[in-house]
């Protein structure tokens, strides 16, 4: 599937029942890319460092977080 329709996917799967439903998504075509959003405020799916929920640009791993904290 390419990233694009996984994005637009997400995004409308997003709108009609929230962020579990692109988790689910993802999870089921093993789409496993995944960091933290600061938005969201939760680990992600991520496209290109953009998070498939709500298209902040993701600009630190989960690793650099736990070290902010
Ligand atoms: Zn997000």
């Amino acid at each position: 599937m390419k990233t694009n329709i996984i994005k637009q996917r997400c995004l409308h799967l997003y709108e009609a029942d929230g962020m579990s439903a692109v988790i689910d998504f993802c999870n089921s075509i093993k789409y496993n890319k995944y960091g933290y959003c600061s938005q969201c405020e939760t680990d992600v799916p991520t496209l290109k460092n953009e998070c498939l929920v709500c298209g902040t640009t993701i600009s630190k791993s989960v690793k650099q977080r736990r070290n902010l904290t």
